[in-house]
C-alpha cells in the first residue's frame, strides 16, 4: 500500500470525534493491507516504530525535521520557520509547503508503507556521530516521495507528534470489525495483547487465521501488568474473597523478570526495559534451576550492614543510567517475587494463584537476592487485621489480599488483588493548585488526547509557581474531554515566565486555572521544585483531582485569587503536621525477615 493512501485514511481520522466511527475507519484502513503491513502500520499509528517496550525513538529534533523540509520543498530555512509560527504545527506547514514546493524532485517514486516503516526504523536505530545527518537525509528522502497530505504525518510522525487518537482500544475495535463486523472478538484480541504487549504480533497473527484463543506467554515479550482494586477494610475483603492470601505490600519498584536461556530481562511496571540497571537481580535470576520463567515481584533497597530497608524515595534513586554498580553495592535490592506467569514452557496465567504461588515458591527456593514475598492464608478478618497492623508497624505500605482461585490477570484491575493501605495521616484537607501544563493520553485515554495535568503552587518569597503534583487520576471522561479542550486554548510554547519546573510536559499553559486535589500524603521528590532544598522538593503522592475551581484564578503575577489558596508555605506546614515532615519512614524491619 502506498503511504499517500494510508495518510488519506490519516486525515479521516483526525476530522471524527467518535470512536466507533475512527475504529471503522482503521478497519477500512486494515482491509487495504497487504501480508505483513498490518503489523508495522499499527505500530506507526502507536506512533512508534516498534512495541512501545523496545525503546525504539524516531526522536528527530525540529530544527533537523526544519532543515529536511527546507531542503525538499526548496525554500530557505527561515521561510519553513515563519510557516511554522504561523501554522503552530511544522507537519501543516510541511504540506503547505510541499503544496506549493518551489523545485520539482526528480526521480523520486512514490513512498510505500513497508518503505516508509523501514526508514523510521533506520531513522531510530542510527546514533553517535554524523547520526543527525543521516537521519535528515531519510526524511528527506521520504519527503521527496510524499504529496503534501503524506508530508504532514511523515513531519508529524518524527517529531514524536502524530497524536491521532487512535488509542489500543480502537486499534483492538477495528480489528474485530474487519473480521467480525463487529466487536465479537475483542475480548480475545485484549487477552493476547494483554500478554505480549505487543499490538502488532496480535494483529499479524490474527489476521493470518491462528487460533488467538491460543495465544500465550512467551518470555522476552513483557506482560502487562495485573492491578489491585481497593476495599475499605478486612470485613469487606474477607466477604469478598472468602480465605484468601495476605501478602505484604511492599512500597519498592515493580520488576517483571523474563528469564530465557540463561538471557534475563527486566521490565518496570511501565514495561519499560530497566535490565542493565539491576545487575544483581540480573544474576541471580540467571542463576534460578529454570530454563525459561517470567515472574513478579517488588523491589526494595536493602541495608546489609544494617540489616534494614530504604524506603521508596531511597530504593528509587536505584532506577538510574549511570553509577549502576556503585548504588548495585551501597543499596543492593532485594526482590520480593509475589507472581509467575511462565514457567518452561508452560504458560501460568490461567492457573489459579495458589498453584501458581507454590510454583514460585519453589522456584526461588535458597535464593538470597530474590525471595517470596510474605504472607498468611486465612478467612479471618481478625487475622487480616493483625497482619496489617503488624506490617504498617513494621514500615509496610499495607497488604495485598489474593483471591486463591483466580488466574493471573494481565492488564486489568480486578477483584483478583484486592489492596488494604495505610492512610500515612491521608491528607484531610484537600489542595488548590494551579494547571501550569498538561499530558497528552497514552492507552485508554489517547482518544481524549489527554493524560494529566502538571500542577503548582506559589513561593511567597519568589512569587514564582513551583510544581508539587503530577496529577493522572480522578478525571471522568467528560472531564478529560473538557479539560483538554480549555487548555488547549492557552497552550503556551514555552515554559510560562515565573513558572520554576524540572518536569517538562508535552504542552505549558498560561497559569490561569485552580483546581482541587485530593492526595495520600506530602513526600519528598527530587522531580518537584515546591519548597526546593538542594535537589529535592515537595510532592503530593497519589494526587487525584477533586473538581475544578471555578471560583479561582490566577492573577497576572501567578498568585491565586479567590476565597482560598495554597501556597508554598501552607504546603510545608502541612507536611509538617502529617510527621517526620511527611516523609515516609520505610526503613524499618519487613516482616518475615
Ligand atoms: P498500588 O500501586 O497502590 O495500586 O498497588 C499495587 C502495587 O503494589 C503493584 O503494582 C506492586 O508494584 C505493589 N506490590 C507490593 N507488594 C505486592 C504484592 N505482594 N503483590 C502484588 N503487588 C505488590
Amino acid at each position: 500500500m502506498r503511504f499517500s493512501e494510508v495518510a488519506e485514511y490519516f486525515s479521516k481520522v483526525e476530522e471524527t470525534a467518535s470512536r466507533l466511527s475512527m475504529s471503522g475507519i482503521i478497519a477500512e484502513l486494515f482491509s487495504k493491507c497487504c501480508k505483513g503491513e498490518a503489523r508495522p502500520l499499527i505500530y506507526i499509528i502507536e506512533g512508534n516504530v516498534a512495541p512501545s517496550h523496545e525503546g525504539l525513538d524516531v526522536g528527530i529534533g525540529e530544527r533537523f525535521a526544519i532543515r529536511a523540509i527546507a531542503s525538499t520543498a526548496g525554500y530557505p530555512e527561515k521561510k519553513v520557520e515563519s510557516d511554522c509560527k504561523k501554522s503552530g504545527d511544522l507537519g501543516t506547514t510541511a504540506e503547505n509547503l510541499l503544496l506549493k514546493k518551489a523545485q520539482l524532485s526528480l526521480g523520486s517514486s512514490p513512498n510505500e508503507l513497508l518503505k516508509v516503516h523501514a526508514a523510521f526504523l533506520k531513522i531510530a536505530k542510527l546514533s553517535g556521530q554524523g547520526s543527525q545527518e543521516s537521519k535528515i537525509r531519510l526524511l528527506s528522502e521520504l519527503l521527496n516521495g510524499a504529496t503534501p497530505l503524506e508530508a504532514k504525518y511523515l513531519v508529524r510522525f518524527c517529531l514524536g507528534k502524530l497524536r491521532l487518537g487512535v488509542g489500543d482500544p480502537s486499534i483492538i475495535d477495528a480489528l474485530s470489525m474487519l473480521k467480525k463486523g463487529g466487536k465479537e472478538d475483542k475480548a480475545m484480541l485484549e487477552r493476547a495483547f494483554n500478554l505480549c504487549s505487543d499490538l502488532g504480533e496480535v494483529a499479524e497473527v490474527y489476521l493470518s487465521g491462528s487460533d488467538l484463543s491460543r495465544f500465550s506467554a512467551q518470555p522476552g515479550k513483557p506482560i502487562r501488568p495485573a492491578l489491585a482494586e481497593r476495599l475499605a477494610n478486612a470485613d469487606e475483603i474477607i466477604e469478598k474473597l472468602g480465605k484468601c492470601a495476605v501478602e505484604a505490600k511492599y512500597d519498592g519498584l515493580r520488576m517483571q523478570v523474563h528469564l530465557k536461556d540463561g538471557e534475563v530481562e527486566i521490565y518496570s511496571r511501565k514495561l519499560e526495559k530497566m535490565t542493565h540497571m539491576f545487575p544483581e537481580i540480573v544474576e541471580a535470576a540467571a542463576f534460578l534451576p529454570a530454563k525459561s520463567a517470567v515472574f513478579e515481584g517488588e523491589a526494595l533497597a536493602y541495608n546489609a550492614r544494617e540489616k534494614k530497608y530504604y524506603s521508596f524515595q531511597q530504593t528509587i534513586q536505584r532506577k538510574r543510567k549511570y553509577g549502576v554498580e556503585e548504588m548495585a553495592k551501597d543499596f543492593p535490592l532485594r526482590l520480593f517475587a509475589f507472581d509467575i506467569m511462565y514457567l518452561d514452557g508452560k504458560d501460568l496465567t490461567l492457573t489459579p494463584y495458589l498453584e501458581r504461588r507454590k510454583t514460585l515458591e519453589k522456584l526461588v527456593k535458597g535464593n538470597k537476592a530474590i525471595v517470596p514475598s510474605d504472607l498468611i492464608y486465612t478467612d479471618s478478618p481478625k487475622k487480616l487485621n493483625e497482619y496489617f497492623e503488624r506490617a504498617t508497624n513494621e514500615g509496610l505500605e499495607g497488604i495485598i489480599a489474593k483471591d486463591l482461585e483466580q488466574p493471573y490477570v494481565a492488564g486489568a484491575r480486578k477483584f483478583a488483588w484486592i489492596k488494604l493501605k495505610k492512610s500515612y495521616g491521608e491528607m484531610a484537607d484537600t489542595l488548590d493548585v494551579v494547571v501550569v501544563g498538561y499530558y497528552l493520553g497514552k492507552g485508554a485515554r489517547e482518544e481524549f488526547k489527554f493524560g494529566g495535568l502538571l500542577a503548582a503552587v506559589q513561593n511567597e518569597e519568589t512569587g514564582e509557581l513551583e510544581t508539587v503534583a503530577k496529577i493522572g487520576s480522578g478525571f471522568t471522561e467528560g472531564e478529560m474531554g473538557s479539560l483538554e479542550e480549555m487548555l488547549a486554548k492557552i497552550r503556551t510554547k514555552e515554559k510560562p515566565k515565573g513558572v520554576n519546573s524540572k518536569l517538562v510536559p508535552d504542552f505549558w499553559v498560561t497559569p490561569q486555572h485552580v483546581i482541587t486535589v485530593a492526595a495520600d500524603e506530602i513526600t519528598l521528590s527530587p522531580m518537584h521544585t515546591c519548597g526546593m532544598m538542594g535537589e529535592t522538593g515537595y510532592a503530593l503522592r497519589f494526587p487525584r483531582m477533586v473538581s475544578m475551581r471555578e471560583d479561582k484564578g490566577v492573577d497576572r503575577e501567578g498568585r491565586m485569587r479567590g476565597r482560598r489558596s495554597q501556597t508554598r508555605a501552607q504546603i510545608l506546614i502541612v507536611s509538617q503536621a502529617i510527621g517526620s515532615n511527611g516523609i515516609q519512614t520505610a526503613d524499618k524491619k519487613i516482616p518475615g525477615f
